[in-house]
């Protein structure tokens, strides 16, 4: 007989699991309980406001996302995504003079020699510091000094100069880690720079949706499990956990009952820490203290073309990455829904990482500093009229991670065999990502195979 095996949340952990496993032949049922999946990715549909469809923020995508490739590759996602390989960076810098990094298409790490060696970010010096910083990274498993923790501190142990912390380290720790610098553990950050920058060029790209980032993946997922015997339920979040040593009762909000042979929560830990049966497990009850990191996005549409990559970097500022929606997504304006703008509009969306201190400003204020922000910077974005605004605000974007909340993270594996966790928030040694999600949900679809395998 078929093993059933339930899945709750899907986000990305929660898809992984579910689509693995019914790949391998599994019965999947997988409850979700929102409307649609994504969990924590999502886009709105234009409105009469904002006419435009908006994702809560811009994601990005990097080639040494394998996990997430692999699904997208089992759901048959068709493209969708601009490479920028091989990787290139753009900064907008104050005062409005426009740097960039190009890397060469040469083999991995010779195409980042390349980069540093020609980059207008950085004097000489500079370069060759933040070169033999990445070095240390190279080596398979890389070595930090003892005692070493932050990202902060490998920063000044590696004499970093405030170039190379304006421009590379302080936005890529934010945008990774969603922590900044003074806490994000390194070895976290160095993991990610490892994947990206010494495996193969094709690592180290970039990948942008060229969609809204709903409509990438998720639609796929309830036909891949029907056709294998499975099912997705919308608006069945889970109510009610029981569960033995083989057993698992699950109630949800229609009132229905749900057992199967083997469980997978893939939900954020806040959900988990309250649905657990009490006194079973000190490690759930820890979850609330993991924390979260807010992430807040600005999304402007213009009434002139100020910006022609796909994404730039704003050195110094509150807002950090500027993505353009015209080049991403092929966004072009509806002349009737502008206000009376003109057909030459532009579509950007600004985010802000490890946003606390923003977050409790008004909208007002946050559009109004996003904008003078770019306009610090971008000298063509000086007279342009802000047509359309909208913010949006994920405050529990990520878990904090830090030296504390390190320990918190569980593995997939629960005091109860047949369970087991997914989740950006478990031990995956990466940050809270997507990739750290997909990651997750493969490993605890592994974990519900072997434990079938010997209990069947
Ligand atoms: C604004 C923003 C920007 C980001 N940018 C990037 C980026 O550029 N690159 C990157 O890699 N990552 C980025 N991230 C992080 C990334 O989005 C997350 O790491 C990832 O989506 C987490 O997936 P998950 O499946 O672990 O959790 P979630 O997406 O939170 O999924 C959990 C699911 O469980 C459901 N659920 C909860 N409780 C229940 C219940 N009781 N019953 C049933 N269902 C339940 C929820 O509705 C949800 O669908 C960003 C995140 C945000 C918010």
């Amino acid at each position: 007989m078929t093993s059933k095996v339930i899945v709750v949340g899907g986000g990305y952990a929660g898809v992984s699991a579910a689509t693995s496993l019914a790949e391998q032949g599994f019965q999947v049922d997988l409850l979700e309980s929102r409307g649609s999946l994504g969990g924590r990715v999502y886009s709105t549909a234009p409105s009469e406001s904002f006419p435009a469809p908006v994702d809560n923020g811009p994601h990005l995508f990097m080639g040494c996302y394998h996990e997430t490739l692999r699904l997208f590759a089992r759901l048959n996602v068709p493209g969708p995504f601009h490479w920028v390989d091989p990787l290139g960076l753009y900064w907008l810098d104050p005062g409005g003079k426009k740097l960039s990094l190009k890397c060469a298409p040469l083999p991995s790490p010779l195409h980042l020699a390349f980069g540093l060696l020609t980059t207008d970010a950085f004097p000489f010096p500079e370069k060759i510091l933040l070169a033999r910083a990445l070095g240390v990274f190279s080596k398979k498993p890389f070595k930090l000094p003892s005692g070493m923790e932050t990202v902060a501190q490998f920063l000044d142990h590696s004499g970093q100069g405030p170039y190379s912390r304006e421009r590379f380290w302080i936005p890529i720790c934010n945008a990774v880690m969603n922590v900044s610098p003074a806490t994000a553990p390194i070895q976290g950050l160095g993991e990610v720079l490892k994947r990206m920058f010494f495996g193969s060029r094709r690592d180290s790209a970039v990948a942008i949706a060229a969609q809204p980032l709903s409509g990438v993946g998720f639609p796929q997922v309830e036909e891949f499990l029907k056709t294998r015997g499975g099912t997705v339920s919308f608006h069945e979040g889970v109510q009610g956990f029981n569960a033995g040593s083989k057993n698992f009762e699950l109630n949800t909000r229609s009132g229905k009952t749900y057992t199967g042979d083997s469980l997978i929560w893939a939900v954020p830990p806040s959900s988990l820490s309250l649905l657990w049966p009490k006194g079973n497990w000190p490690a759930v009850e820890a979850l609330p203290r993991l924390g979260k990191s807010p992430i807040l996005s600005v999304h402007v549409i213009l009434s002139k073309t100020v910006m022609d990559e796909h994404f730039a970097g704003l050195p110094g500022a509150n807002f950090e990455w500027v993505f353009n929606r015209n080049k991403n997504w092929g966004w072009h304006p509806a002349p009737q829904n502008l206000g009376g703008g003109e057909g030459q509009a532009q579509y950007l969306s600004f985010t802000a990482s490890a946003a606390d201190k923003l977050a409790k400003q008004t909208e007002k204020e946050l559009v109004d500093l996003a904008l003078k922000e770019l306009k610090d910077r971008c000298p063509a974005a000086r007279d342009a009229q802000v047509l359309h605004a909208k913010v949006t605000r994920e405050m529990a974007a990520t878990f904090i991670w830090n030296k504390e909340t390190d320990r918190l993270r569980p593995g997939p594996e629960t005091p109860f065999p047949q369970v087991f966790l997914a989740g950006d928030w478990t031990n995956t040694g990466l940050p809270a990502t997507i990739e750290g999600a997909c990651l997750s949900g493969h490993r605890a679809a592994e974990k519900v195979r072997e434990y079938l395998g010997k209990n069947k």
